[in-house]
């Protein structure tokens, strides 16, 4: 079997990154974090300064950014111009600058080559929101995960508990349907469900149960393809 290739997309909050990485880790094949790429782009439109809003200058900007990235014991490094950004971008102000900055073509097109590549050299599973749609449509198992937004805002605000985090939940889930808007309505690689990706709604599954069945679908593909 030589690169096969996972696709992993769905909205924010649905647990995509989690279960990915428990997936590739169970197969054995590279887990490709496509969020964290757009994160690194937007850590760099912040420290110039650019408004999420100023197309030309964002576009401008995607000139001098070089966004690679690297595996260290099994874990993705995430490298901005050079620079190991992986424990910077985890933040909320990263994260909005990411789903705003994330719209505009330039900037999908600066990191859609380099997941190709990966895939194309790696058995990879990747996740994002347009994974299976374009960044790699002939991915032999597409799986669109989501949950209601009300159960990924449960989810995000008690894990903000447990970090010692006052959240308000109803704030959260507004702040999710806002980037589910986003992502779904941008007009260049929306998020939307590929037509050959099977649907996994997790609002009442637990993170093993999901991992499970995309496991079970892997192996049942792997068996057709032998056939
Ligand atoms: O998945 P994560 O929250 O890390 O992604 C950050 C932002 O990057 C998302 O809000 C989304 O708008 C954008 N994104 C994207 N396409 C991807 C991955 C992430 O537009 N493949």
């Amino acid at each position: 079997m030589s690169n096969y290739n996972i696709a992993i997309d769905g909205p924010a909050g649905a647990g995509k990154s989690t279960i990915a990485k428990s997936v590739a880790k169970k197969l054995g094949f590279i887990y490709v974090d496509t969020g964290a790429m757009y994160r690194a782009m937007a850590l760099y439109f912040l420290r110039m300064g650019i408004d999420s809003n100023d197309q030309q200058r964002i576009e401008e900007a995607c000139k001098d950014v070089n966004v690679t990235i690297e595996y260290r014991n099994n874990e993705q490094i995430v490298l901005l111009n050079g620079e190991n950004v992986n424990g910077l971008i985890r933040t909320e102000e990263v994260g909005n600058m990411a789903s705003a900055s994330s719209v505009y073509k330039a900037v999908r097109l600066k990191l859609v080559e380099l997941q190709r590549e990966l895939a194309k050299n790696e058995n990879v599973i990747m996740d994002g929101r347009e994974i299976g749609t374009f960044v790699l449509p002939n991915a032999d198992l597409k799986i669109y995960l989501t949950a209601s937004s009300r159960e990924r805002a449960r989810r995000r605000w008690s894990e903000l508990k447990e970090r010692g985090i006052d959240a308000d939940i109803d704030e959260i889930e507004e702040d999710i349907i806002t980037r589910d808007n986003r992502d779904m309505n941008r007009e260049f690689a929306p998020l939307k469900k590929a037509d050959d990706a099977i649907l996994i709604d997790s609002s009442d599954l637990t993170v093993d149960q999901v991992i499970d069945k995309i496991v079970k679908y892997h192996n049942k593909n792997i068996k057709n393809k032998e056939a």
